[in-house]
Formats: structure tokens, C-alpha cells, sequence
């Protein structure tokens, strides 16, 4: 087996070299540098002699060493499993938090549409017959939403949060896209040294670079599960309607209207009546409240990203790992063997 190595105190820059070879590549001061140990197979020792007689300075060598291939295999193959190192995010990235639920709760209120305080209209003949119609319109048109606006803080904390994590996104930042493009570098690495140590040219199927282990099962069945889940989560941490109905005002007014007596003259009579309108800031505590019901269910909490990554961490293992033993089998090495279950084993 041959080494290439370069004499860097020799070596003007002259960029000659770098151009011809892919076992040399320039640093950022224009100087060259062997990629990786150097080793340069078979097939490529006569095109790099060439390369290495011409360079003016002498700054360039080749020679032949005997290299333990078996044991530079092993290496390489205990080298496979770093990658398999997985740094998942912080849990404050994906957790749902105290602060998100304020959020949350506040967003559900700017977003409401309030329709009972279209009912400001003083049509009642007492204080208490427009309080009950007040509650009557809250529990009908505000408590009964419980469940949907509860659909709502569980899309913003998914929208905001929990998905640049938990699903697949071919984007800068979202963490599973960076674990696919940090397999793919290294497996191509991986290529180039197996071809180096074993002078032989492997045969990649057209899509060896491209992982394909994404959102799992997991996720996926997330949303059929939810509906079912909410419902119960509502009953279970949400207070009654009548908790909230400090939000239900009431309002008076009067007027004088004209009064037909039985003998026919007309008298002026003081009359009162009574409105109903839903006080705002009152009423965020229904909102806060429906929000904290869907934080403790903690379905949507950290809980569930961390099954999510796991799961993923684990389809992705035995995808890169059947993707190794393809590499070592092409090479004619033992490849990864795998256990009753059918899967890869380390
Ligand atoms: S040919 Fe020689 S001097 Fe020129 S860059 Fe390559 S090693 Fe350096």
C-alpha cells in the first residue's frame, strides 16, 4: 500500500498538485494537505507518482508501507458507531412550559370572538333574569368551545415548538434533517477509506446516500389519538362553567316612558332595565384555564418528544447500521450481524 505525504515547509503553494489529486487538498493559505491518512490505492499509485515528480519543490513523497488491513478495518468499523451519537435538543426547545401556557391563553383571548357581548342590549326586567342569560350565553357559546380552543393551544405549541423537533423538515435547525446530513458526510467518508484501505471501487445502489427513516409510526399516529384524548383531559382538569361566571356582568338603565291610566290621561314612569356583557379581563381566566387543562394532561410535554426521538434515534441506527454492513459485505468483510428480532446488533 502506498502514503502520500507532503513536506509543508517545502511546499510555495504553487496550487499544481491539489487540482489532479484528490488525495491532496489547499488549506486557506494555499499550502497542500493530504485528505485523510493519504492512502492511495492500487489503481491510482502511477497517476500520483506522475503528480509528485512534477511538483517543483520535491515537496511531495510517495511511498510504499505495509499497512494491516484486517486491523485497519476494525478500526474503521468501531469508527462506524460514532456517528451514532446522538445529541437531541434541549428539552426547554421542545417542552411545554409554564410561560407557553400564559402565552397560549392570552393568544386563545386576543383571537376570540367574544359573540355573547353582541347581547349588550338592556332587554331585561331584572338584575338577576340578565345575569342567568348571561350564563345561559357563556356556557353556550364560550365553555362549550373548551375542546376546540384546547385543539388550538395544542396546533400553536406544535407549530411552535414541538414540530421544529419531533417532525421530519428539510430545513436548517430542524434537528432530524441535521441528523440525516451528518450520516450522510460521514458515510461518505466512510466510502472513500474503505476504497482506499482495499483498492477497490465499491458499487453503491443510486440512493446509498439518502436516509429515508423520517417522522415514525409514533408521531404519525399522534393525531388519529388526540381527539379521544382531549375530550377526556377537558373533563378531567377543567372547573365547570359556573366557576367562571364572575366573568357574566350586568348593567342598568332607565327611562321614563308614558303610562295610559283607565280614566285616559297619560303619566310619565320611571323604568329599569337590565343588559349582560362578558367581562374581558375576566374572562381570561377561562382561557388560562383551558390552557393549563391541556399542559396537565402533559401528553404534549416533554414526555412525548422524548418517545418521538427515541423512536427516531432507533429506526435511524438501523437504517445507518444496514447501510454499513452493505459497505462491509461490498468490501468482503464480515458484515454486522443481527439479532432474532431481525435487527442490526452492535
Ligand atoms: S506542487 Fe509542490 S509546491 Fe506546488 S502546491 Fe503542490 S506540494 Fe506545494
Amino acid at each position: 500500500m502506498y502514503k502520500l505525504k507532503v513536506n509543508r515547509d517545502k511546499c510555495i503553494a504553487c496550487g499544481m498538485c491539489a487540482l489532479e489529486c484528490n488525495a491532496l487538498h489547499e488549506d486557506s493559505t494555499g499550502k497542500v494537505e493530504v485528505v485523510g491518512e493519504g492512502i492511495i490505492s492500487d489503481s491510482q499509485v502511477a497517476k500520483v507518482r506522475n503528480i509528485v515528480e512534477l511538483c517543483p519543490e520535491n515537496a511531495l513523497s510517495l511511498t510504499e508501507e505495509f499497512v494491516d488491513m484486517s486491523a485497519k478495518i476494525s478500526e474503521l468499523k468501531s469508527k462506524m458507531k460514532t456517528p451514532l451519537k446522538f445529541t437531541p435538543p434541549a428539552t426547554d426547545e421542545y417542552e411545554f412550559s409554564m410561560d407557553d401556557r400564559d402565552r397560549y391563553a392570552e393568544d386563545l383571548y386576543r383571537g376570540s370572538s367574544l359573540s355573547v357581548s353582541d347581547e349588550y342590549e338592556f332587554d331585561y326586567k331584572s338584575s338577576s333574569s340578565a345575569q342567568s342569560a348571561g350564563e345561559r350565553a357563556f356556557r353556550d357559546e364560550i365553555y362549550s368551545q373548551a375542546e376546540a380552543l384546547a385543539q388550538q393551544v395544542i396546533v400553536m405549541y406544535e407549530q411552535r415548538k414541538m414540530n421544529r423537533v419531533a417532525r421530519y423538515a428539510e430545513t436548517s435547525g430542524n434537528y432530524k434533517y441535521g441528523v440525516h446530513q451528518r450520516l450522510i458526510k460521514n458515510l461518505r467518508g466512510f466510502v472513500n477509506e474503505l476504497e482506499s484501505y482495499t483498492g477497490k471501487k465499491i458499487s453503491l445502489p443510486s440512493d446509498f446516500f439518502t436516509f429515508r427513516t423520517r417522522d415514525t409510526e409514533y408521531i404519525n399516529n399522534r393525531q388519529e389519538t388526540s381527539n379521544d384524548w382531549l375530550a377526556d383531559s377537558i373533563k378531567n382538569h377543567l372547573e365547570s362553567a359556573s366557576e367562571f361566571y364572575s366573568c357574566v356582568k350586568t348593567d342598568k338603565t332607565s327611562e321614563y316612558v308614558t303610562v295610559s291610566s283607565w280614566f285616559g290621561s297619560d303619566k310619565e314612569k320611571l323604568v329599569y332595565k337590565y343588559a349582560y356583557y362578558i367581562d374581558g379581563d375576566k374572562l381570561k381566566r377561562f382561557y388560562r384555564h383551558v390552557a393549563r387543562a391541556t399542559w396537565k394532561a402533559g401528553k404534549y410535554t416533554k414526555k412525548f418528544c422524548e418517545r418521538e426521538l427515541d423512536a427516531f434515534h432507533k429506526a435511524i441506527e438501523q437504517e445507518w447500521l444496514g447501510k454499513i454492513d452493505y459497505l462491509l459485505r461490498q468490501t468482503g468483510v464480515e458484515g454486522i450481524k443481527k439479532n432474532w428480532n431481525g435487527e442490526y446488533q452492535l
